[in-house]
């Protein structure tokens, strides 16, 4: 049972070569933590032989770890992809994939409404890494045939945008991307793969924060990326392993305990907001209310056909702006005032005044974020305990 060593050995030595069982007649139920940065091989060429490949034995933690890989392969198998790289964060998976496709003098094309992180990253790539971007609507194939140039990259779009829950055409825009050979990544957070396969409708990269839906109870910080083609996953892969921004075994433990119940989550995040969304659209503070399953959402049509349920963020337009979104914030009792989203617990957000605040008036108003816009990342807690709070500060 136990890989034990002669008993002639010192007890110094012993104390540091400590036996470990050998698994036999059983294993565990779960997932263990791998926790070691490394691991030791019989034979030296299949040592060598593992330092350059993706699918090798498993090497060193910077490479993957079989904890890490476990979630890697969970999330590469729901998205129908042929494998993942877990990293450190959603932006280290964003990240690993812009900085291992692209190099100076190339051209992406960006939907105009992006998570704050990745519109930051790339104004710094076209800022010090000499990249061109030009930004188009995430549902307009045409704008995006017009976009491209001959040292065109990639299209990068999100399946449903924050704080507006736009739904991005992913089967017209990734068939476009195909045609004008360029390859196109879709960030899949606000989805997951319970809710859409951007890899079904054509996407060759699919990247996530697990640290939101996937991990799913606001512990842990992690991100992903899944490819559709081997030949592309083996490329950022030896990219991947030079960034370094790779996930930790622990962090990989704990989003892979939290995407057990992804299902039922993702069930009770989208019935909780239906809840809100319906009845914040016929209060009389509210003047507009953002969620792809109301009929007069601009997306409605399309996120029926592309989403099978319509996801847990919400933003909706309080009459009295400015002042009336900082009142709702100040008034909320069981929701949580905080960034993020995707956790158990019900969060809200004034954009205007934090996630958006870097933004000028018109700049917000382009984004069409009002300045009385307030997001929810509704919760799985009890929805006539989410409204009461909701009614509450709106009174
Ligand atoms: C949070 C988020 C990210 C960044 O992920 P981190 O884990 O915070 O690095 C990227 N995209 C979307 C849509 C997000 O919500």
């Amino acid at each position: 049972m136990t890989d034990s060593h002669p008993s002639e050995l010192r007890p110094e030595t012993r104390t540091v070569h400590v036996p470990q069982p050998v698994i036999e007649g059983s294993r565990p139920i779960t997932m263990p933590i791998y926790q070691t940065s490394g691991f030791t091989f019989d034979d030296p060429a299949v040592m060598a032989d593992a330092m350059g490949r993706a699918d090798g034995p498993f090497v060193y933690g910077r490479y993957t770890n079989p904890t890490v890989r476990s979630l890697e392969e969970a999330v590469s198998g729901l998205e129908g992809g042929v494998g993942a790289i877990a990293t450190g964060s959603g932006m280290g998976a964003i990240n690993t994939v812009l900085l291992g496709l692209l190099k100076p003098g190339d051209h992406l094309i960006a939907q105009k409404s992006l998570y704050g992180g990745t519109a930051a990253m790339i104004n710094d790539l076209v800022g010090r890494f000499g990249i061109t971007v030009t930004y188009v609507p995430e549902n307009d194939p045409a704008a995006l045939r017009a976009a491209v140039r001959p040292e065109t990259r990639l299209v990068y779009l999100e399946t449903i945008s924050n704080p507006m829950t736009l739904v991005a055409d992913l089967p017209g825009m990734c068939a476009a991307a195909r045609e004008l050979g360029i390859l196109s990544v879709v960030d899949n957070t606000f989805a997951t793969a319970l809710l859409c396969r951007p890899i079904e409708h054509g996407a060759d990269i699919v990247v996530h924060s697990t640290t939101k839906y996937l991990s799913g109870h606001t512990d842990v910080v992690g991100g992903l990326a899944v490819f559709a083609s081997t030949e592309l996953y083996e490329k950022v892969w030896h990219f991947a392993i030079e960034l370094g921004a790779s996930a930790d075994p622990f962090a990989a433990w704990l989003s892979l305990r939290g995407l057990q119940t992804l299902a039922l989550r993702m069930e009770r995040h989208c019935s909780n907001a239906r809840l809100l969304a319906t009845r914040l659209a016929s209060h009389p503070a509210v003047t507009a209310v953002h969620w792809p399953g109301l009929a007069t959402h601009p997306s409605h049509e399309l996120a029926g056909k592309l989403l099978s349920d319509f996801g847990g963020v919400l933003s909706f337009d309080l009459a009295g702006g400015r002042e009336a979104g900082e009142k709702f914030m100040s008034s909320v009792r069981l929701m949580l005032l905080a960034p993020s989203l995707g956790g158990v617990e019900t969060l809200v957000l004034h954009p205007a005044t934090t996630s958006h605040r870097s933004l000028n008036a018109e700049e917000l108003a382009r984004t069409g974020i009002g300045e009385g816009t307030v997001r929810i990342a509704v919760g799985i807690e009890h929805p006539e305990d989410l409204w009461a709070d909701v009614a509450q500060a709106l009174a």
